[in-house]
């Protein structure tokens, strides 16, 4: 019998799908594995469950016990899931930026949402921090802590990297990838090195990010900003330390954009601007490594959570990000 246990049984194992224009256009074999499949639909299923795993797992984590978490969104969606599908309380603090559609779904799903107004992470009341107060001042709480716990990476080190290495038979030249905690580039970066160490990790980074200029010359620098959520950092994380990376694509807003809708028109695949990131940069590096390559990245997540934004005509034109869109997405005008 094929069953799976639940939702948390559904997570990961998700398809890789090799992308047949982007494909035919350079040469390689442009593969995407789809994580916007997973059950909260996206890759950070992965973290919430390793993160909880392993505070149950060390007696941090005890029945009807709370956990918070500073979250962009994503991680804070899968934890929310499990904690409902645990019996855990679950309080979401998240910068007052993010799609309205993350912060519907949270709370749909049961999570407390505590929104912030967005601060640098050098403040005191950067969204993070405030969710390490927080459960430091709860009883039996625990803080997932997604930057700095490493159970983040070990779901990647674990999961993704070997379903990938699986699945390719071991066809792989190139791994890119953007990061938001660090911890899928890490934990996939170890992996895949630990069996061919001729794998070529790229970091696909969004304006804004720190972690391209670190990458290419050896010091943090972020220049401009960026539409994309959940991607992009000015501080190396304990996830990200140590990760092998051998190379690093930068790519502004309207190339993201093009991309997305690329994906969506000619690949019929509904996803966010960190997939646009990451497929944007990954026909960069097929096209520096040439045809007969093996590229693969990530599809994060789904297009629904930013109904509102990047597939809305009127939120694009009021960025100057419509015309990257072209044609204009008419039917998802806002009224
Ligand atoms: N894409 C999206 C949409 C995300 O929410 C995140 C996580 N914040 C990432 C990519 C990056 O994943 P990671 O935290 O593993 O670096």
């Amino acid at each position: 019998m094929k069953i799976r246990s639940g939702f948390i049984g559904s997570i990961g194992q998700t398809p890789l799908l090799r992308l047949g224009r982007l494909s035919d256009e350079t040469g390689c074999d442009i593969l995407a594995k789809a994580e916007f499949l997973n059950p909260g639909g996206s890759v950070k299923d992965r973290a919430a469950l390793y993160i909880l795993d392993d505070a149950e797992r060390h007696g941090r984590l005890r029945p009807g016990g709370t956990v918070v978490e500073g979250t962009a969104g994503n991680t804070g969606i899968g934890l929310a899931h499990i904690c409902a599908a645990r019996g855990y309380r679950c309080i979401i603090v998240i910068p007052d930026n993010q799609s309205p559609e993350k912060l519907d779904l949270l709370r749909t799903l049961g999570a407390e949402v505590r929104p912030v107004p967005p601060k640098p992470y050098k403040d005191p009341d950067n969204y993070q921090k405030i969710a390490g107060r927080l459960a430091a001042e709860l009883p039996n709480a625990i803080w997932a802590n997604q930057f700095d716990n490493l159970a983040n990476r070990q779901a990647h080190l674990e999961t993704t990297g070997p379903e990938i290495w699986a699945d390719t038979e071991g066809r792989v030249d190139a791994f890119v990838c953007a990061t938001g905690t660090g911890g899928t580039l890490a934990g996939v970066a170890r992996s895949l090195k630990a069996r061919e160490p001729k794998v070529r990790i790229v970091l696909a980074d969004p304006m804004g990010s720190a972690l391209y200029h670190w990458v290419k010359h050896g010091e943090l620098l972020a220049e401009g900003s960026s539409i994309t959520e959940g991607i992009g950092t000015t501080r190396i994380t304990a996830n990200l330390e140590g990760t092998p990376i051998d190379d690093a694509v930068q790519v502004d807003d309207p190339t993201c954009v093009a991309m997305v809708y690329r994906l969506l028109r000619e690949e019929g695949l509904f996803v966010g601007g960190s997939s646009g990131i990451n497929l944007a940069a990954a026909v960069q590096v097929a096209r520096e490594l040439g045809p007969g390559h093996t590229v693969v990245t990530l599809l994060c997540d789904r297009g629904g959570l930013y109904a509102g934004r990047l597939f809305n005509a009127a939120w694009l034109e009021e960025k100057g990000l419509l015309a990257a869109a072209a044609p204009p997405p008419a039917p998802l005008l806002a009224p």
